[in-house]
């Protein structure tokens, strides 16, 4: 049994960021990071990331951002040629840090120690302090965190039964995946939804627990009032469409590097580009509106909403009982 004074310390004082460590060559002169095989890119750190995680007013600003979290989180930044073959592995200990990274990091019984050993997707996504604690959901999905996706995939199931008739939750693959993820970019305050930019549930799921590490809760919009006859979901289907479209273009150009996705190729194979742009856009030529009626909306908003302290709770759980661990990113 806690005390008061410990119940208190607990669930009113804020806690966040405890060390902030700068390990391995941080000489911005030096190229430093091991090709990962994944797109051929590089887990290490771009000029970008190194001002925003070892200049002084990028710590300043992480520090700064990650004052909500109930628990206290000890950040290390290690840079090295060794420490960025390892990426995502989820919970380590020191004799395995000492193995595999050479460095002495000893866990903190009072702290969830998270290192970071590089940024494989740095071209597109710099290491913001939003992006750090998306990133320390990603490795607290190795251990506990499923059970959050779990609460999270029935919540959306009661909702959407309630609203449309349908359950829809995000455990979905295609060939409901458009209406999952119209749902998804509709419901999430964060930027990332409210951009439409949510292109897998997982992402939400990561979203959710940044937003909650950052802000301190979690917010919903509503669900949105129409349903598309294709099985799409969204409030403006003709931004959704011009989404959707947009982002399987810019996937597929991230799959086919100099290949210019407008162009028209001969031949018409398979492969061709044009034959793929056709591919990409024909799903969201005809899309058909249905209205959905109010009440029903108003009552998944409603299962929605009040699931959120539940959400929370989950989340907070699952970071308690990461205290007195380390994880790598
Ligand atoms: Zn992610």
């Amino acid at each position: 049994m806690k005390t008061f004074k410990e119940w208190i310390d607990h669930h009113i004082k804020e806690m966040a960021i405890g060390k902030y460590e700068l390990r391995g060559d941080w000489d911005t002169s030096k190229k430093i990071g091991a090709q990962t095989g994944f797109r051929s890119t590089n887990n290490n750190y771009s000029s970008k990331d190194m001002k925003l995680v070892s200049g002084k007013s990028g710590i300043e600003r992480i520090k700064n951002r990650w004052l909500k979290t109930k628990n206290t989180w000890d950040l290390y930044f290690v840079r090295s040629n060794i420490a960025s073959k390892f990426s995502e592995i989820g919970e380590v200990d020191s004799n395995w840090i000492k193995t595999n990274l050479q460095e002495d990091i000893q866990a903190n019984p009072n702290a969830i120690s998270i290192i970071y050993t590089g940024n494989a997707a740095g071209d597109r996504t710099p290491m913001t302090p939003w992006i750090l604690a998306h990133r320390a959901a990603h490795t607290l999905f190795e251990g506990g965190m499923r059970s959050f996706a779990l609460l999270l995939s029935d919540v959306l199931k009661k909702s959407t039964i309630a609203a449309y008739g349908i359950a829809s939750d995000i455990q979905t693959n295609r060939p409901n995946l458009d209406r999952v993820l119209g749902i998804l970019n509709s419901i999430g305050t964060m930027k990332s939804s409210t951009n439409n930019s949510i292109d897998r549930p997982g992402e939400f799921v990561h979203e959710l627990v940044a937003q909650f590490l950052i802000s301190g809760r979690i917010q919903f919009n509503s669900l949105p009032k129409n349903l598309l006859s294709s099985g799409t979901y969204h409030d403006n289907p003709d931004a959704l469409n011009k989404q959707n479209i947009k982002r399987d273009v810019s996937r597929w150009e991230d799959e086919h590097p100099g290949v210019d996705v407008h162009s028209k190729a001969p031949g018409g194979g398979p492969h061709s580009v044009e034959t793929y742009y056709q591919r990409l856009i024909a799903p969201y030529s005809d899309h058909k509106v249905k209205e959905i009626e109010e009440e029903k909306i108003k009552a998944g908003n409603a299962i929605l909403q009040a699931s959120i302290p539940e959400l929370e709770s989950s989340i907070q759980k699952i970071c308690d009982s990461a205290v007195g661990k380390i994880y790598l990113m």
